[in-house]
């Protein structure tokens, strides 16, 4: 049908409003974290050029794009392991996506249910907020509170 053929061509662009907010490396891509919408599981991390992000925003599904393969990966299409796109948020400077999704199954290649998972934890030695800076607030115009907002 034409009119549908006329749709799928305004369609085959990345929206320009959100092309001009996108900071991409010199690959041309910005990072996309994956989380599961409801658990906050942060599952994975990819990479998408303009395309992909457009197929993310307008399909239902995440693409990829492979920087090993150096091709589109829509997730889930060899392994079933689907995200189904729930919302697409960008940060404040435009070089890295937030994918909410529902995953199906694991979303590590790995079978593990998150690429963190599957790699592990290195080791950070933990470190905790000094106890004075969270027990009162200081009064309003103190050297203290002239000292946090200055603090960036
Ligand atoms: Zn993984």
């Amino acid at each position: 049908m034409q009119g549908s053929s006329s749709e799928n061509e305004a369609d085959s662009r990345l929206d320009p409003a959100v092309a001009a907010r996108l900071r991409r490396d010199d690959a041309g891509l910005v990072a996309a974290v994956i989380q599961q919408h409801d658990t906050r599981e942060v599952l994975m991390l990819g990479w998408m050029d303009d395309e992909a992000v457009r197929r993310t925003l307008t399909s239902g599904r995440v693409t990829f794009w492979s920087r090993s393969r150096g091709e589109y990966w829509r997730k889930g299409d060899t392994s079933g392991h689907v995200q189904y796109v729930k919302s697409v948020s960008i940060d404040c400077d435009g070089d890295a996506l937030l994918v909410e999704v529902d995953q199906v199954g694991a979303a590590c290649h790995t079978g593990a249910r998150t690429c963190f998972e599957a790699g592990g934890d290195l080791g950070a030695t933990p470190a905790a907020r000094p106890q004075a800076a969270g027990r009162t607030a200081p009064a309003a115009g103190s050297a203290t509170t002239q000292a946090r907002q200055e603090d960036r």
